[in-house]
């Protein structure tokens, strides 16, 4: 059976935004065509009134079963907050992760994210929870051996990528994923980036997230961070890093040179005071940029429709230049250059026969879509004024999972309750 998307309003982003009215074709996982098409008997029929169809929003950098964790650690830099989260962490088993990272499967779906990038430990309860939620997922358990366990951990990871035999019909894929340059020895990620270009995966990671990670990287190497994980060979095959704030004009033409792919998280990083991503320079230099929230103990929340916005406004105000990073280029970066900081977009990001059916329906049926008159308009009105609570229809790989902003696999119910349930031990005192 096929499911049409009939007459709707979508933009592709296959390049510069453009509106156009037509109809979805999707047969099985894929995308078969588009534009103008008649149903044929049989098809599943999604009727595109007073909508607006986009490629499912890529959240390039999450740590999902953070969710149990929410708001915890207000009000602190990083160092301060790592001490208060870590020890909380450690005191997560096997279906506290499951349960958390349901429920944050759960919030980015009902905000339009059909895909996210994962790092965490226990990356194999997050598995459960996408064959239960639908999701698709880079996942990459979250690496360091400044504990002394960096063996066991990366045997783990390893363990868990070669002996996986079900890619969730292909949702599921893998990164490897070390946590940053001052919780992993000079060794240590040497092995790790050994180990993932054996198998051809992505690696995950942190890079100058503040000012002190630099200062320690230059007092203890000699090198600022990206000079220094490029002089090991960290960069030499597929990267992906989330923050890239506080690095120097050498190191952003070590990034467009090393194609080291920018996971911007926006509102973590002002929320922890990090600073701000040097967006125009990276621009300039040609690195790809795509959108992430971080973990929801540093946001809130898994919302990419607010990292867009955030994104787009926090260029502007901190270089007092109205015109940096505009709408369209905020939502190509949840979209589009999601997928391609995430090495996938020859199957996601777009709108486009062929590519895998990721698509998010918003209901325009609402007063901040009105009025409108062009391309311009909708696109400016998603990014500044567009809510998760627009979120009509979600399809990940072909199937249909959320319908009229509800997850219909999932007991929303259940998953609230079993979270708050387990959560009561992190906040007893
Ligand atoms: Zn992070």
């Amino acid at each position: 059976m096929a499911l049409l998307i009939k007459d709707i309003y979508y933009l592709p982003m296959t390049g510069t935004p453009q509106l156009k009215k037509g109809s979805v074709r999707i047969e099985g996982r894929r995308i078969v065509a588009v534009g103008d098409i008649e149903p044929r008997w049989g098809d599943e029929i999604i009727y595109g009134h007073d909508k607006l169809a986009l490629p499912g929003f890529v959240n390039c950098h999450c740590h999902g079963a953070m969710t149990m964790l929410r708001g915890f650690g207000e009000g602190m830099p990083l160092s301060e907050w790592l001490g208060r989260v870590q020890p909380a962490e450690a005191k997560l088993n096997d279906e506290d992760l499951y349960w958390a990272s349901l429920l944050a499967q759960t919030e980015m779906m009902k905000a339009g994210v059909t895909c996210y990038a994962d790092m965490y430990f226990g990356e194999e309860n997050a598995v459960w929870a996408m064959e239960d939620s639908g999701i698709r997922a880079v996942l990459g358990n979250g690496l360091v051996d400044n504990d002394g366990l960096g063996e066991a951990h990366l045997r783990a990871a390893l363990t868990m990528v070669d002996s996986c035999r079900d890619d969730l019909q292909g949702r599921l894929s893998f990164a490897l994923a070390p946590h940053a340059v001052y919780s992993c020895s000079e060794g240590y990620l040497r092995d790790i980036a050994a180990e993932a270009a054996k198998r051809d995966l992505p690696l995950h990671l942190h890079i100058a997230e503040t000012e002190d990670e630099q200062e320690r990287c230059l007092r203890m190497k000699g090198k600022r961070v990206l000079a220094y994980l490029r002089d090991i060979g960290a960069l030499d095959r597929k990267v992906f890093a989330a923050h890239m704030i506080h690095l120097d004009e050498e190191e952003i033409a070590i990034a467009a040179a090393k194609d080291v792919r920018v996971a911007h998280c926006p509102q973590s990083n002002m929320k922890l005071a990090s600073g701000v991503l040097p967006y125009s320079a990276l621009k300039k230099s040609g690195v790809t940029i795509g959108l992430g929230t971080d973990g929801a103990a540093s946001n809130n929340d898994l919302d990419l429709l607010e990292e867009m916005r955030s994104a787009s406004l926090l260029q502007k105000v901190t270089s007092g230049d109205a015109t940096l990073l505009p709408p369209a280029e905020a939502l190509a970066m949840a979209t589009r250059e999601g997928a391609k900081t995430l090495f996938l977009d020859d199957r996601i990001g777009t709108i486009e026969p062929g590519k895998l059916a990721d698509i998010t329906i918003l209901s325009l049926w609402r007063p901040h879509y009105y009025p409108r008159n062009d391309v311009n308009d909708l696109v400016s009105h998603v990014v500044y004024g567009g809510k998760n609570g627009d979120v009509h229809t979600v399809i990940i790989n072909g199937r249909v999972r959320v319908r009229e902003g509800r997850c219909v696999d999932l007991d929303e119910g259940r998953i609230y309750h079993e979270v708050q349930k387990r959560a009561a031990k992190f906040w007893a005192r």
